[in-house]
């Protein structure tokens, strides 16, 4: 039976990479044998524009039927951020209970880091950000507007289960790789939470003797991400850190193009979500010169999660191989290809 994937191409450039990674996905099903079956929607800022809304009022009973989702890029000037946001990503986010956020970055042979020294292969790592609690939670709020004693309050929300679920997922991660979890605090200044999440990640430590592991203040661990980024595996941090983080490691990577990202629910019994980090880019969109390697990235974890590892990895070594020549590479990678030329040339290598 066909697994079922449900694309949201989205807006600017989204609709753009979306179409190129179908193409190169079309390649990897032919040559490994997958079953993949695609519905698309277009569920969007141009939809909550003509519509109102950026989905339908059902479109998490929809989407829940599917076993994982593709995305492009949602976003457009002159509707705020957080319709996009909280009309769409969060929500699913929250309601498929995908609670890890992965980022993996690497310095990829063809891409200029801004870093003087580093190397293709120097940086390879994976950033977990916890995804659906923490510090962005709508507890809180404004008080006194306008007087001279205004305050604004806003909580955090820890709990065990919640930061035990995503450590351990680090840490088995960390075992499949370098074997070395970092994990991202600040315990010194903030002191109900972080000392909580240290406390978790100490007592989780014991159940994975294999993996070698610290603890980092978020201040310094931003410092050495930039000073040495090669000396990381995975880091594991709360959903603001993580945030700000895998943002850190994709500038440090070379370029926001590249870049990709997954929505996890680990315990499969939702949808995972699958989309590159860049946004919707309207500066360069429907000029066909997006570079679609974030999203192919993207569609090759999405691969690995749904079980087809080894056309996963022949996709992601597809990509990598092409963007070597700046004949196949974007302009943001000081390429000359556009989109199509790009992912023409990735199922060209993906079929030989
Ligand atoms: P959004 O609000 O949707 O996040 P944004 O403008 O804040 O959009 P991006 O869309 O990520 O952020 O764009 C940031 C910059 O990076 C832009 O100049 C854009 O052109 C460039 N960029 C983003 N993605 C790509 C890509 N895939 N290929 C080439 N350039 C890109
Ligand atoms: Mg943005």
């Amino acid at each position: 039976m066909a697994q079922r994937i449900a694309v949201i191409p989205g807006d600017g450039i989204g609709p753009e990479v979306v179409e190129a990674t179908r193409t190169a996905l079309d390649a990897v099903a032919d040559v490994h044998g997958l079953d993949l079956a695609y519905d698309d929607f277009d569920w969007s800022c141009r939809r909550y524009v003509e519509q109102g809304a950026m989905m339908p009022e059902d479109g998490l009973d929809i989407l829940r039927e599917y076993d994982a989702i593709l995305l492009g890029a949602v976003g457009w000037p002159g509707v705020p951020d957080h319709v996009s946001l909280w009309g769409l990503l969060i929500p699913i986010r929250r309601t498929f209970r995908q609670y890890v956020n992965l980022r993996p970055v690497a310095v990829l042979e063809g891409v200029q880091s801004p870093l003087r020294d580093a190397r293709p292969g120097d940086v390879d790592l994976v950033v977990v950000r916890e995804n659906v609690e923490g510090e962005y939670s709508e507890i809180g709020g404004r008080m006194n507007r306008g007087f001279p004693d205004e305050m604004a309050v806003q909580e955090s929300v820890f709990t065990r289960a919640g930061v035990t679920r995503v450590v351990d997922f680090a840490f088995d991660l960390a075992r499949t790789r370098g074997g070395y979890l970092t994990s991202a605090t600040k315990s010194n200044g903030i002191v109900h939470t972080l000392p909580f999440w240290d406390e978790v990640v100490a007592e989780r430590a014991a159940e994975f003797p294999d993996v070698r592991w610290d603890a980092e203040h978020i201040d310094a661990l931003a410092a050495k991400l930039v000073l040495e980024p090669g000396r990381f595996d995975v880091i594991v941090g709360s959903n603001l850190f993580g945030d700000i983080l895998s943002d850190l490691a994709a500038a440090v990577a070379g370029s926001i193009g590249v870049a990709p990202s997954a929505n996890l629910d680990p315990t499969r019994t939702f949808p995972s979500m699958f989309e590159p980090v860049h946004g919707s880019a309207p500066d360069i969109a429907g000029q066909g010169t997006a570079d679609p390697v974030g999203t192919l990235w993207s569609a090759s974890m999405m691969l690995d999660h749904l079980g087809h590892q080894e056309a996963g990895a022949d996709l992601l070594a597809a990509v990598r191989a092409t963007i070597r020549s700046p004949a196949t590479r974007t302009r943001d990678l000081g390429g000359t290809a556009g989109t199509r030329e790009v992912v023409e040339a990735v199922a060209a290598r993906i079929r030989a």
